[in-house]
C-alpha cells in the first residue's frame, strides 16, 4: 500500500518545470484577444447592435429580439474566424463552481450538409435541464425546466474552441437559482441608492457602480501526491496528517522568492488570464508553505466575479499542465494558515469619483463619510447576516482559528478616520448649529486626505478593514463565489443609503438645511453603529470578550448562523431592495443546510473508509512485525534480559493496539450517527443533527490515526505525510 506513497515522491522527484510561451512579446498586445470586447465588438457589429448592447452594458436596457439577432451574427463571425465551434451558456449555480453545456453551432444546410449558425435566440436563451441543481425546493413545487438568459454586462469569451456566454440561471417560473441573478439585482439596487445620495452632494451623478477586487489565495501540491490522499482528492482538505516538524514557524514562506515549478504555472496562468482580459497583476508566496496568492486590478463587480470563477477554473486547467492540484478549500491542512479571498469593495460614480477616496474640498470629504458611515451602519445592522453570508463548511474550519478573522463582524477604520467620526459625533449638536460652529466642522473634515495619506495603519485581523480607498471583506472563503457575500453586502448598504436619504430628505422636509441635516443623520448613525468599529487584534481572546460585552454576534456553527436569514427585517429588507423573494431565499438556505449536511458526511465516509482500509490494516502490519520481532526475542534471550529489551516494544503494540481499537469503534459509532441524522426529513434539522452527532467523529478519528502515524513504520504509512506535501514541489 505505501508503494502508491514512495512511487508518489519519487515521480515529483523527476519532475521538470515546464517552459512556458508567451502570445506576444507585451502583455498589451494579446490582452483580451479571447474577449468579444468593446472594440471587437465595434468592428463585428452595426452601429445600431454595439449601440444596444453598449445600453446593456451601462443602463441595463433590455437587447430586443431583433438586436439579439444582429449581436448574434457579428458574435459567431467574430467566433468562427477565431477557431470556435461550439457555444455554452456559462451560469454560477449555487454548487462550488460553473457549468456549462456546449452546443456545436451546426445546423442540416441543403443535401446532407451542415452549416453553422448562431440565432439570436441561441444566444439569449438555453433551456438546460435543471433539476440537478441545488433549488432548495423552488423546483419540486413548480417546474424542473430552468432556464439560462445572456448577461450582456459581462462580455463573451471563447475558451478551448467554444463561445462561452455568461448567463443567469432561473426556474421556470423566474426565481433565481444563481448567484449572478441576485448579484446584478443588488448592484442595481445599490446604484439606485447610492446615486440618489450622491445627488445629495452633486447633481451630475446618475450611476454609481460597485467595485470588486479579489484576492485568491490557494495551495499547490503536486499531482502524484494529491492523487496519493483520497481525501484531498474528494474534501479538498487532508482529514488526518500529523503536523510537520516544521512548517510555518520560520515565516520563511511569505514574499519569498517563488519556487521555479510554480512560477511556471504562474506564468502560463497568467497568459491565459491575460487573452481572457483578466487583468492579474500580483502574484507572491503566502503565508504558509505550498501556499500563494493571486490577485487582479478591481473591475466592475459582476465581471469582477465572473473573472474569479473563470480563473479558478484556469487554475484547476493550468495546474494539470504543471503536474500541480490547486486546492481552493479554506482548510486543507490542519495547524496551519487557511486561504481566503479578501474582496475589496468599492462604489464610483459615473463622474469618475470613488466614494470611499476622500475628496478635495469639505463637500466631497462629507459626502465620502457619509458612504463610510452608512457603510457601518449596514455593517452594524447586518452583522449576522454578514457572517452567514461567508460561513459554510469549509470556511468554518478558517474562521476564529488564531491565523484567521473571528466568527464576529467588526470593522476597522483607522485612529485617524475614528477620531474623525468621534470628533462628529462632538460637533454635531442638537440645536441649529451657529455659522462658527459649521465652519470649524467643516475645516475639520477638510483634513481628512492629508491625514488618511500620513496614516498608512493596517490591519490585519479585520474581517472588514478600510484600507484607505475601500472596504475589504477578509472573511470570505478562498472557495467560495464572492456573489455569496456581495449579494448580503450590496443589499444591506443599498437598504441603509435609502434608509439615510429618507431621514435627510424629512428633515429638510421640516426646514432644516441641507448640509446639518446631513450632520444630524451622520452623528445618529455613528453612535448607533458605535459597537461595530473595533481597531484592536481581532484575533486576541481580549476582543471575543469585549465583542461578548457590546452585543456582538460570534457564531462559528454553521446552521445556527444560517439562522441569520430568517427573520423578518431580512426578508423585507431583500424583498424592498429586489435582490431575493421570500421563496428565493427560503431555497437558498435550504441548498446550504444540504451542502453542509453533504459535505460532512461525504468527509465522514471518507474518513471511514481510509480509517479502516489503509490505516487500520497498516497499524495491524507493523503490530504484527513487532509481535514477531517480541516472540524471537524470547526465544533468544533468558527472562530478564527479554524483559528489559521487550519492554518498548510491548508498549508499542499495546499503543497501537489501543488505537486501532478506538478507531475502529469509532468509525462505527460514526456511521451509526449518520444513519440516525439521514432519515430526519428537514433540511434544517438534519444539518444541526451533522454538527452536533457526526461531525465531532472526524476530530476523534483524527486523533487516533495522527498518534498511530507518529508510531509506525515510516516505510509502511500508505499516505503522503504533511512535511511532504507542503515541502515538496
Ligand atoms: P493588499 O495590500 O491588501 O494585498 P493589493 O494592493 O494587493 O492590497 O490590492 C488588493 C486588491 O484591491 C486589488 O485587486 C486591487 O485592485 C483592489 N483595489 C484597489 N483599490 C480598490 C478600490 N478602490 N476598490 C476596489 N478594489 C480596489
Ligand atoms: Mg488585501
Amino acid at each position: 500500500m505505501a508503494q502508491f506513497r514512495f512511487r508518489a515522491l519519487e515521480e515529483v522527484l523527476s519532475r521538470k518545470p515546464i517552459d512556458v510561451k508567451r502570445e506576444e512579446n507585451l502583455v498589451s498586445d494579446f490582452y483580451g484577444m479571447n474577449v468579444f470586447d468593446r472594440p471587437k465588438m465595434k468592428k463585428y457589429l452595426s452601429k445600431e447592435a454595439y449601440k444596444a448592447v453598449i445600453d446593456a452594458v451601462d443602463n441595463g436596457t433590455p437587447v430586443d429580439r431583433k438586436m439579439a439577432d444582429q449581436v448574434a451574427q457579428g458574435m459567431k463571425s467574430w467566433a468562427l474566424e477565431n477557431g470556435a465551434t461550439h457555444i455554452t451558456h456559462w451560469f454560477h449555480p449555487l454548487t462550488d463552481g460553473t457549468a456549462e453545456k456546449h452546443d456545436a453551432f451546426i445546423v442540416h444546410g441543403e443535401n446532407s450538409t451542415v452549416v453553422e449558425t448562431l440565432s439570436g435566440s441561441m444566444l439569449s436563451q438555453q433551456e438546460p435541464d435543471a433539476s440537478s441543481f441545488p433549488s432548495g425546493g423552488i423546483r419540486q413545487t413548480f417546474e424542473a425546466r430552468g432556464y439560462t438568459a445572456w448577461d450582456p454586462s459581462s462580455p463573451a469569451f471563447i475558451v478551448d474552441n467554444t463561445l462561452t456566454i455568461p448567463t443567469i440561471f432561473i426556474s421556470y417560473t423566474g426565481e433565481a437559482l444563481d448567484y449572478k441573478t441576485p448579484l446584478l439585482r443588488a448592484i442595481a439596487a445599490v446604484d439606485k441608492a447610492a446615486t440618489e445620495v450622491c445627488q445629495l452632494f452633486d447633481k451630475n451623478v446618475t450611476k454609481v457602480n460597485a467595485n470588486l477586487g479579489w484576492e485568491q489565495e490557494y495551495f499547490l501540491v503536486d499531482e502524484a501526491l494529491f492523487m496519493a490522499r483520497p481525501d484531498l482528492m474528494l474534501t479538498g482538505r487532508t482529514l488526518m496528517g500529523h503536523s510537520a516538524s516544521k512548517d510555518q514557524q520560520l515565516d520563511d514562506h511569505y514574499f519569498s522568492s517563488i519556487p521555479t515549478r510554480v512560477f511556471r504555472f504562474m506564468e502560463d496562468l497568467e497568459n491565459e488570464a491575460f487573452k481572457l482580459g483578466i487583468p492579474v497583476k500580483t502574484r507572491h508566496n503566502e503565508v504558509a508553505p505550498n501556499q500563494f496568492e493571486l490577485a487582479p486590478i478591481y473591475e466592475e463587480l459582476n465581471l469582477a466575479n465572473d473573472h474569479n470563477q473563470m480563473i479558478m477554473d484556469l487554475m484547476k486547467k493550468i495546474a494539470r499542465r504543471h503536474n500541480f492540484a490547486v486546492l481552493f478549500h479554506e482548510k486543507p491542512f490542519a495547524g496551519i494558515n487557511g486561504s481566503g479571498k479578501h474582496n475589496n469593495w468599492s462604489l464610483s460614480t459615473d463622474t469618475g469619483v470613488n466614494l470611499f477616496s476622500p475628496g478635495k474640498n469639505p463637500k466631497s470629504n462629507l459626502q465620502f463619510l457619509t458612504f463610510v458611515i452608512n457603510t457601518l451602519k449596514a455593517l452594524h445592522v447586518n452583522q449576522d447576516l454578514l457572517l452567514a453570508s461567508i460561513m459554510n463548511a469549509p470556511n468554518s474550519h478558517r474562521l476564529g482559528a488564531n491565523e484567521a478573522p473571528p466568527a464576529i463582524i467588526s470593522a476597522f477604520l483607522g485612529t485617524e478616520i475614528s477620531k474623525m467620526l468621534d470628533l462628529m459625533e462632538e460637533s454635531v449638536v442638537d440645536r441649529k448649529m451657529t455659522p462658527e460652529e459649521k465652519t470649524a466642522l467643516k475645516l475639520n473634515i477638510g483634513r481628512i486626505p492629508e491625514i488618511i495619506l500620513d496614516t498608512t495603519d493596517r490591519n490585519r485581523t479585520s474581517p472588514f478593514a478600510f484600507t484607505g480607498n475601500r472596504f475589504e471583506f477578509r472573511a470570505v472563503g478562498s472557495s467560495a463565489n464572492c456573489g455569496g457575500a456581495m449579494i448580503v453586502l450590496n443589499t444591506a448598504i443599498a437598504d441603509q443609503l435609502t434608509k439615510f436619504k429618507v431621514e435627510v430628505d424629512a428633515l429638510i422636509e421640516a426646514g432644516v438645511k441641507k448640509d446639518e441635516a446631513i450632520f444630524q443623520i451622520l452623528k445618529k448613525l455613528i453612535i448607533e453603529s458605535k459597537d461595530i468599529r473595533f481597531n484592536g487584534n481581532g484575533y486576541s481572546e481580549e476582543w471575543k470578550a469585549e465583542a461578548a460585552r457590546r452585543g456582538l454576534t460570534n457564531v462559528t456553527s454553521v446552521p445556527t448562523s444560517l439562522e441569520a436569514y430568517h427573520n423578518e427585517r431580512v426578508v423585507e429588507m431583500f424583498g424592498k431592495t429586489g435582490v431575493l423573494t421570500e421563496r428565493e431565499i427560503e431555497g437558498r438556505v435550504e441548498v446550504e443546510f444540504e451542502k453542509y449536511t453533504k459535505k460532512i458526511q461525504i468527509e465522514a465516509r471518507v474518513l471511514g473508509d481510509l480509517a479502516i482500509n489503509h490505516i487500520v490494516p497498516t497499524a495491524v502490519q507493523y503490530q504484527t512485525t513487532l509481535l514477531d520481532n517480541v516472540k524471537n526475542l524470547k526465544l533468544v534471550f533468558g527472562e530478564e534480559e527479554y524483559a528489559t529489551l521487550s519492554a518498548g516494544r510491548i508498549e508499542l503494540i499495546r499503543e497501537i493496539g489501543g488505537n486501532v481499537s478506538a478507531i475502529k469503534a469509532k468509525v462505527k459509532e460514526m456511521i451509526e450517527a449518520r444513519k440516525v441524522a439521514n432519515v430526519i426529513e428537514s433540511e434544517k434539522e438534519k444539518a444541526y443533527a451533522y454538527e452536533s452527532t457526526v461531525k465531532p467523529y472526524l476530530d476523534d478519528i483524527r486523533y487516533h490515526i495522527d498518534k498511530l502515524e507518529l508510531i509506525v513504520d515510516n516505510e509502511l504509512w500508505p499516505l503522503p505525510k504533511y512535511r511532504e506535501l507542503l515541502f515538496v514541489r
